[in-house]
């Protein structure tokens, strides 16, 4: 070893410098292609990069690579990736503000953010990187987007968007604020009408729902919100004829037993039937109501609507019900049109409170039948009534009955809808992957021929600050020939919303290499699914789902045979701190200005500050910097406290005392291996046989323990069981056999390596190893020395403790009865007195009454 480390105190600065480049330079986490062994794929959600590394991003890594160096050590052959999720409006905006190219911007942080990564020292095979705005990764992410295209799961369809007028840009719903108006211009949102480009992401609806029965290991609350963002219900459509109409106004409903109970019928402003309407004061209300919907959608009443004064007809019993036109009505939604139950439905229960349309119950919790005074809807099951040949029936039977009498009658259809809309993927701006289609006056939308990928972007463009780009201003980009026609035709210029690079990512990185296609079959069967998947909540619906319907999409087109890209996930909690607020301003304070963070005051105003656990922000004071605590502590100290503080998917408070907590262990463990390095001399003199059996029984008790404690994600009762193991070493190694120290010394550093790799990398060279300690064999369990074969028994004589002796663990009643009055201590107390009684606890205790 070249630079020799000085073992008197723990440095880790010096050992983690010296092992992440040695690992470097050996190629230790470089995937192994040509394995014979079972594959294990662990991946983290990739990174944007935003320019720094914060908490939660060490969280998630050190989580994942723990997984992934435990793994190997269990004999997998493992692949670890990173790479970076790098198109998007941040960067967009970052170098709008600053005038620069936001390649420049995004190609300068991820620089950095690597530099900061590789401080954790993590066993990332940095061979397979890419990041998303590379055009050797995007020319891929174009011919999927063409595959989809031909397999008819991409379209062009007119639809509404949010327009900022002053921007002459689409913004995304988050991107307006609760006033309509523009987080950058300002601007009142209009509501324009766009060619939008689409994916077919509802053509995988029901297996969408269905396999989530597969992903057993996901947790169950991620499963449950996709399976409400798919939303499927199943109800039936119903036709209600329109009077003096030829039009039927069909309705979808998921409660068919409430037929009866339906006093309205609601349309939204822009369904067709209000052609029919023909009084002039009704027409000019709805005209400017459509131009208050489109101008100031954000502030229209829901409850508000008016009646049309047209008729329909309830097929069940012919009775004539208004209908109404309602904002909470939306059109693109189902049929565009509901049946107004204001007794089983709170929001119609409040637009017919409010709009004065009359209430009737046909639902009651009374088997007896009798209606409820209603202050609300009563949307449970219950018992039918005003339901005339169904009164006192389940109103759960009663759903099936109407289906099949509408059926019979023609006027009801069974109907299964979904919740889930198409996805929406052009986005009006720079800063993404380029959609590869032409637009042509006579041929339409042309796809772009696969060799002449990839469509780059044009990066002759002028960065100034303040200045939006468009890939309209373009005019050399823009115009083109039309590859069908050869007449003069212009690019599309939508670019691709990120969720779409990051939806067949994990795909990549077992071919990242690959020049000629983005995977090959044989490696995704072999690689796919991700074995284990890390990220964070807030991606349990968009990313998560898109990933998952790319994976089916693409597996129909016979790229490979996977039907779910991730067999298990692993959601992390987030990590917070501190914060110090004004209870009366509300302003936060930093703690750099508090005099004393016990007794924390406003240094304006002294106030008492209000202390609470949030989401580190730097609005909140509270963030940590994770370089400034690898410089402080070293990132294997880091790791440890991350891993220790709570388990994975639970929210971390962040405490100092803990972080030095984690830092005096890995201290202890130095000190304890330092003085037994190079032969500590086995002292016959010193041996205790019971002490050797303890040590054995600990040490496999840990390597049970931890191995279980992984396998389940709690890496914090795993550092217990670490920190047991070594209170048991150092309170037993004196007395043991030179082979069983050399043993317990060996395994508790293959023990600790996942969660710490740089200081037992280091130990591991001084114990005397050649090999990397990252590429040793997991301990194996000896069962036998799991067994107690003796215990320590304690004599009291009425209660009190009088001796102590180790027993075998198969002693019966009467042996422990004449051990200890046989022993010598004993005798002594008891002389001269009767023994009246035993009491024997099993394995503990003997009490002897005199
Ligand atoms: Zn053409």
């Amino acid at each position: 070893m070249s630079n020799k480390i000085s073992h008197k105190t723990y440095n880790p600065f010096q050992i983690e410098k010296k092992w992440q480049e040695t690992w470097k330079v050996n190629n230790l986490y470089k995937t192994n292609e040509n394995s014979k062994k079972e594959k294990f794929y662990a991946l983290s959600m990739f990174p944007y990069p935003s320019g720094n590394l914060h908490m939660g991003h060490v969280r998630n890594y050190v989580i994942t690579d723990l997984i992934a160096r435990y793994q190997k050590l269990k004999g997998k052959n493992v692949l670890h990736p990173m790479g970076w999720d790098a198109f998007g409006l941040p960067a967009e905006n970052a170098a709008i503000e600053r005038g620069i190219d936001p390649n420049e911007w995004t190609q300068d942080n991820i620089k950095h953010m690597k530099n900061q990564l590789k401080l954790l020292g993590l066993s990332v095979d940095w061979e397979k990187e890419f990041a998303t705005c590379d055009k050797s990764y995007y020319i891929w992410t174009q011919k999927l987007f063409l595959d989809l295209f031909k397999a008819g799961l991409v379209y062009q369809k007119e639809s509404e968007v949010n327009w900022d007028p002053i921007d002459n840009t689409v913004l995304a719903n988050e991107q307006v604020d609760s006033d309509g108006k523009s987080w950058r211009s300002g601007a009142i949102v209009e509501k324009k009408k766009l060619m939008q480009w689409y994916l077919k992401i509802t053509d995988y609806a029901e297996e969408l729902i269905n396999d989530l029965k597969i992903l057993e290991s996901w947790p169950d609350r991620v499963k449950l919100m996709q399976e409400n963002w798919v939303g499927k219900s199943i109800g039936a459509n119903i036709s209600f004829k329109i009077k003096n109409n030829n039009n039927d106004l069909v309705v979808f409903t998921t409660r068919p037993d409430t037929i009866y109970g339906v006093t309205y019928l609601a349309i939204s402003a822009n369904h067709k039937l209000t052609e029919s309407i023909t009084d002039v004061n009704l027409k000019n209300k709805l005209n400017s109501l459509k131009v208050d919907l489109q101008k100031t959608k954000y502030n229209v009443d829901e409850k508000y609507g008016f009646d049309t004064g047209l008729k329909a007809i309830n097929p069940i019993n012919n009775s004539e019900i208004p209908v109404w036109i309602a904002t909470y009505v939306l059109d693109g939604y189902g049929t565009g049109s509901v049946m107004g139950v204001p007794a089983h439905d709170q929001r119609d229960f409040e637009f017919a409170t409010k709009n004065k349309i009359k209430i009737k119950q046909v639902i009651s919790k009374n088997m007896d039948g009798k209606e409820d005074i209603l202050n609300k809807a009563f949307e449970d099951n219950g018992f039918m009534i005003n339901s005339n040949k169904f009164n006192g029936l389940q109103s759960t039977d009663v759903i099936k009955e109407i289906i099949k009498v509408g059926t019979n009658e023609s006027w009801a259809e069974k109907k299964i809808e979904y919740r889930l809309r198409d996805w929406l993927i052009s986005r009006q701006r720079y800063w993404g992957c380029p959609i590869p289609i032409i637009s042509c006056g006579k041929c339409g939308s042309v796809p772009i021929d696969e060799k002449d990928l990839p469509v780059v972007l044009p990066n002759n463009l002028k960065f100034e600050p303040n200045k939006i780009n468009s890939l309209k201003d373009n005019q050399e980009w823009l115009n083109v020939k039309c590859p069908k026609c050869g007449y003069k035709a212009k690019r599309e210029t939508d670019t691709m919303d990120t969720f779409m690079c990051s939806s067949w990512y994990f795909l990549r990185y077992p071919c990242s290499n690959l020049q000629d296609k983005p995977f090959e079959k044989e490696k995704i069967n072999k690689w796919l699914p991700v074995d284990q998947y890390v990220g964070g909540v807030e991606h349990a619906i968009l990313h998560l789902l898109y990933a998952r319907f790319l994976t089916k999409a693409l597996r129909d087109r016979n790229f490979f045979n996977i039907n779910e890209p991730f067999n298990k996930l692993l959601t992390q909690g987030m990590v917070q701190a501190a914060s110090y607020k004004n209870p009366k301003t509300g302003k936060y304070i930093s703690p750099k200005e508090i005099k004393n963070l016990e007794n924390p005051l406003d240094p304006t105003d002294n106030t008492k500050l209000e202390i609470s656990f949030e989401k580190m922000s730097k609005s909140k004071y509270n963030g940590i910097d994770p370089e400034t605590v690898i410089e402080k502590y070293g990132a294997d100290t880091a790791r440890m406290f991350i891993l220790f503080k709570a388990p994975p998917e639970k929210d971390l408070e962040w405490g100092d005392s803990d972080v030095e907590g984690q830092y005096r262990f890995l201290s202890r463990i130095w000190k304890l291996y330092s003085e037994n390095y190079n032969g500590k001399v086995f002292n016959k003199e010193n041996y205790i046989e019971q002490k050797e059996l303890d040590l054995k029984r600990d040490m496999n008790i840990a390597i049970k323990e931890i191995s279980k404690d992984i396998s389940n994600n709690q890496f914090n009762t795993g550092i217990s069981e670490l920190m047991k193991l070594y209170n048991s070493i150092s309170h037993n190694n004196n007395h043991i056999s030179a082979s069983l120290r050399k043993e317990v010394l060996k395994n508790f550093c293959i023990l600790l390596a996942p969660f710490a790799p740089h200081i037992t990398e280091e130990i591991w060279q001084e114990l005397g190893y050649t090999d990397s300690v990252h590429n040793q064999k997991w301990p194996e369990i000896d069962l036998k020395a799991l067994v107690k074969e003796s215990y320590e028994l304690v004599i009291q004589i009425n209660g009190k403790v009088r001796d102590k002796v180790f027993i075998k663990s198969n002693s019966s009643d009467e042996e422990i009865k004449q051990i200890s009055i046989n022993r010598e201590n004993i005798k002594k107390w008891v002389a001269g007195q009767t023994i009246k009684k035993f009491i024997v606890i099993k394995g503990k205790i003997i009490n002897l009454v005199v």
